[in-house]
Parts: structure tokens; C-alpha cells; sequence
């Protein structure tokens, strides 16, 4: 059935850049529509990835610290056992009433939730296959893509994700068992989150990575710090490695490997082969046709500075679109898209761009690695701070890892932090705000840090960058 709602805006998609852009439009006084096929809204983050990966990370990581340090504050816990059934109920829970809170947000908000499959019949309507069987068709002024990304199949195509034994990370976030042994195809973010939740839990993790290190496009320095910390923990490496075939065995798979250079190397058989080689865009059944847009050859959307498409009234953020896959980005895109509909001047600033691995100790990243910096011929100061001289640190007896400050070197300017230990997800807000309203390392290290606490290793690589560290 046709209907002749009209909107300002249509939202295809319901992840956190869609659902943020949907809020905000309301917000702004934007009469809008949002259309989810998956059955709850949130999208990949909420449903299958940063949230769901986060609660296994919390739980494993209680289990693992009580088991492996308590014993060094003088507590001990007898006996210490899990129950992954459990862990994962805890985690189904959480995911649960973030999915529901949406929900709420938007009839909050007065925006219209279409449970179906988005398609664009044209540039200004919308058909949508509702989940309960019929079909509707709305217009939109303006309408936004954020259909966000699915994981890249097998390398190779020589064996495709089952969910069974051979997972994508939707598979790890609910598996039925303990692997004994797992090979994570692609040493990434994700893949890395994954595999520590398993590692704790009590399974051998191999990991076997294309390039000579893992997260590639991290500071160096982190990448083979955060490398040596695995190998404690009993991850294994195999780089400059590369899979190119593989088949099902009875209770597992086996896995061909080569080097980059073409030289056979033995086969690897585990009982769970997890394939996190990074995410394509996600474009299926959208109708791009009728309204002219052609993805790339990575199958992302192109779109200008404003992301408008070649459509003029059609926009796309997140996940589907060039730049790194985060939510937060994602959500930055979609906000920057309805303040300028409103005449607002919206803007995001790529450099201000955190990115956080959630492993123990935690990974934060803000702006130019190093290695970018010596690219692009730039003149930096450098001030390092290690968090075994941070009394909070050592206190917590979690002292691993490091802040790295990167400034410019004739105007202190802050152009990159980089820091491994424990909170620094939380700890990198600091530096960005300090890049966003371009401080510099003196100005940062001139602001007051409460004591004792970790963030003073901020303050204190501050120091480092452009005079001396105190403590060290
Ligand atoms: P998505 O979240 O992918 O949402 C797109 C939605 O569109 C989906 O729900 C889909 O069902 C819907 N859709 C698609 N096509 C249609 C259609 N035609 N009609 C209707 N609906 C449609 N990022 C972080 O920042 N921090 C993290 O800690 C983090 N952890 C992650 C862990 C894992 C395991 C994974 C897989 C990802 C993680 N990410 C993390 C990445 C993050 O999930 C994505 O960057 C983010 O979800 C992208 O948001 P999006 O709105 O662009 O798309």
C-alpha cells in the first residue's frame, strides 16, 4: 500500500550514525522517518558489535584478573570458575535494554520507526518492505544512507563463514563453547577484541596477519608494544602470512598458509577459525539505481565534503562511506548532515577522531602517528611518559604501557597522542579536545591534573613534549 506521508527527512538505516542524525533532525525541528530492517535499532555497534564485544571484554577480563592478580592485593578467590552461558546472557541483557532505550529515544523524539527494507523507488520515495509482510511507500525531501558495513567474507573465497566453525565476529559474540585452540585470520581491531576475550577464557589464539605487524595503520610503537603484551598473555603471530585456501574437518578446519612470498608453509588446524579481515560497506537491495549513485570499487558510496551523493538531496555517513568504521564517526557524519539542512555550519574534523581498542591494558589513538608525520615531512617533538612512573599506576598495580605526544615542533601544536594502558580509552578524551580546539602540549600540561591519578601521565608526556617530564 502507498501512503502520502511526507518527510523532511528519511533515515535508511538504524545504526548509531542513523539513529543520531534521526534524533538530532527532531531535535532541529525536521519532520522524520527512520527505517531499520534488522528488528531493533542500534545497528551493528549495538546489536552485534562494540557493545556486545564490550561485555564479553568486561567479563572475561574479571575472570581473568581475579584468577591471575588477586592474590597480589592480598584477596583470595578460591575456586574461581565462569559460566559462558552466563556471560553471554549478562551480555544479550545489556544489549537488550540499549536496543529498547533507542526505541525509546525515537518515540521521544516523534520519529517515525519503520520496521522493513529501505529501497529507493526514486531520488524523493522511499518503498519499504515492512518486516510484517506488507509494503508501504513514503516521500522524503531529503533523504540519508547509513546502511553502515557487514564483515568481508573469506580471503580468497575458499571457504566461507558458517558461523559454525568458521565465525565472523557476529559468530565469536555467541558462541556455545570454549574454543581450544583459535586462528584469527587478520590481526585488526576487532579480531584482536575477540580473540582476548578467548585467550582469558582459556583458548590458544593464533593469529595469522597479511602485514609485518598487527593494526597496521596504529603508532609503531604501540603496535609492537601492545604485540609483546599477546605474546605474555600466549598469543601466537604468524606475519607476513597469508591464507589461501581452506576446508572443513570434523570438528574444526584447516587453514593453507603461505608467506607474502609464495612459500608453502605447513597447514593450521584449529576448532575455530575466526575471520576478521576487515568490513565492506553494506549497499544490498537499496535501490542506488533508481537514483543514479554507483558505489566504488570497495562498494563505499561516494560522496563530497558535505556527504551529499551525486544526488542532491541523498547523503550518506558511516560505515558505507570512505573513512575509518567507528561508530562515533558515524554519529559525528549524521549530526554534521542535519545541521546543514538547518543552515547550520556543520563540520568534522577527521584529525579529532579517537580510536580506542578495548583489550587490557586498553589502546587510545587520536590524530598523526608518527609514521604519518615523517610522510608528510613534518617537524615533530616528541614526549613520552610510561605509566610504570604514574603512581596511580603502580598503585593499581596495573602499570603497562605509555602516553606518546606528538606536537608540532616550531609551535607546540598537538597533532597526534597515542597511548597503551589501562583506561586509556577513557584517558584520550583529554587529548581530544586539545587537538579540536588546538592546544598545544603546554597548554595541556599547564591545566591542573587531579593527583593520584592516571590522566597525570597525560600531563606529564605533555611536559615531556616540549620541556621535561617531573616524574621520570
Ligand atoms: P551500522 O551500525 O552497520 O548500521 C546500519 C544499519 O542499517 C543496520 O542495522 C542494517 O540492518 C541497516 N540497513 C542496511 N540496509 C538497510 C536497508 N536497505 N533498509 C533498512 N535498514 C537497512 N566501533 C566503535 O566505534 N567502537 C567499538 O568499540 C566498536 N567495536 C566493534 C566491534 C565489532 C565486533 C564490530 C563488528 C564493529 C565494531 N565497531 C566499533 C564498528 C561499529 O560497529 C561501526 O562503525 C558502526 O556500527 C557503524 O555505524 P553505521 O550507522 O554506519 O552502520
Amino acid at each position: 500500500s502507498t501512503s502520502n506521508k511526507q518527510y523532511d527527512l528519511t533515515v535508511i538505516g538504524g545504526g548509531p550514525g542513523g539513529y543520531v542524525a534521526a534524533i538530532k533532525a527532531a531535535q532541529l525541528g525536521l519532520k522524520t522517518a527512520i527505517v531499520e530492517k534488522r528488528g531493533s535499532l542500534g545497528g551493528t555497534c549495538l546489536n552485534v558489535g562494540c557493545i556486545p564485544s564490550k561485555a564479553l571484554l568486561n567479563s572475561s577480563h574479571k575472570y581473568e584478573d581475579m584468577k591471575e592478580n588477586f592474590d597480589t592485593y592480598g584477596v583470595y578467590a578460591d575456586n574461581v570458575r565462569f559460566d559462558l552461558g552466563k556471560m553471554m546472557k549478562q551480555k544479550d541483557a545489556a544489549v537488550r535494554s540499549l536496543t529498547r532505550g533507542i526505541e525509546f529515544l525515537m518515540n521521544k523524539n516523534k520519529v517515525d520507526y519503520y520496521k522493513g527494507w529501505g529501497k529507493f523507488a526514486d531520488s524523493t520515495t522511499i518503498s519499504i518492505d515492512l518486516n510484517n509482510g506488507k509494503t508501504k511507500s513514503i516521500r522524503s525531501k531529503n533523504t540519508i544512507i547509513a546502511t553502515g558495513s557487514e564483515p568481508s567474507p573469506f580471503p580468497g573465497g575458499k571457504l566461507s563463514i558458517d558461523e559454525n566453525r568458521v565465525i565472523s565476529s557476529t559468530g565469536a559474540l555467541s558462541l556455545k563453547e570454549v574454543p581450544k585452540k583459535m586462528i584469527l585470520v587478520g590481526g585488526g581491531v576487532i579480531g584482536l577484541e575477540m580473540g582476548s576475550v578467548y585467550s582469558r577464557l582459556g583458548t590458544e589464539v593464533v593469529v595469522v596477519e597479511f602485514m609485518d605487524r598487527i593494526m597496521p595503520n596504529f603508532d609503531k610503537e604501540i603496535s609492537s608494544t601492545f604485540t609483546n603484551i599477546l605474546k605474555r598473555r600466549g598469543f601466537k603471530f604468524m606475519f607476513n602470512t597469508k591464507v589461501v585456501g581452506g576446508s572443513l574437518k570434523k570438528n574444526g578446519a584447516a587453514l593453507q598458509i603461505e608467506t607474502v612470498d609464495g612459500d608453502k608453509l605447513d597447514d593450521l588446524e584449529a576448532d575455530y577459525v575466526l575471520v576478521a579481515t576487515g568490513r565492506r560497506p553494506y549497499t544490498e537491495g537499496l535501490g542506488l539505481e533508481n537514483i543514479g549513485v554507483t558505489p566504488d570499487v570497495f562498494g563505499r558510496i561516494e560522496v563530497d565534503d558535505k556527504f551529499t551523493t551525486n544526488a542532491p538531496n541523498i547523503y550518506a555517513i558511516g560505515d558505507v562511506i570512505r573513512g575509518p568504521m567507528l561508530a562515533h564517526k558515524a554519529e559525528e557524519e549524521g549530526v554534521c548532515v542535519v545541521e546543514n539542512l538547518k543552515g547550520l555550519n556543520g563540520h568534522v574534523n577527521y584529525d579529532a577522531i579517537p580510536g580506542v581498542v578495548y583489550t587490557h591494558p586498553e589502546i587510545a589513538t587520536v590524530g598523526k602517528t608518527e609514521e604519518e608525520l615523517q610522510e608528510a615531512k613534518v617537524k615533530y617533538s616528541v614526549g613520552k611518559f610510561p605509566f610504570s612512573a604514574n603512581s596511580r599506576a603502580r598503585t593499581n598495580n596495573e602499570a603497562d604501557g605509555f602516553v606518546k605526544v606528538l606536537t608540532e615542533k616550531d609551535t607546540d601544536k598537538l597533532l597526534g597522542v597515542h597511548m597503551i594502558g589501562s583506561n586509556a580509552g577513557e584517558l584520550i578524551a583529554e587529548a581530544v579536545i586539545g587537538i579540536e580546539y588546538g592546544a598545544t602540549s603546554e597548554d595541556i600540561s599547564r591545566s591542573c591534573h587531579a593527583h593520584p591519578t592516571l590522566s597525570e601521565a597525560m600531563k606529564e608526556a605533555m611536559m615531556a613534549a616540549h620541556f621535561k617530564a617531573v616524574h621520570v
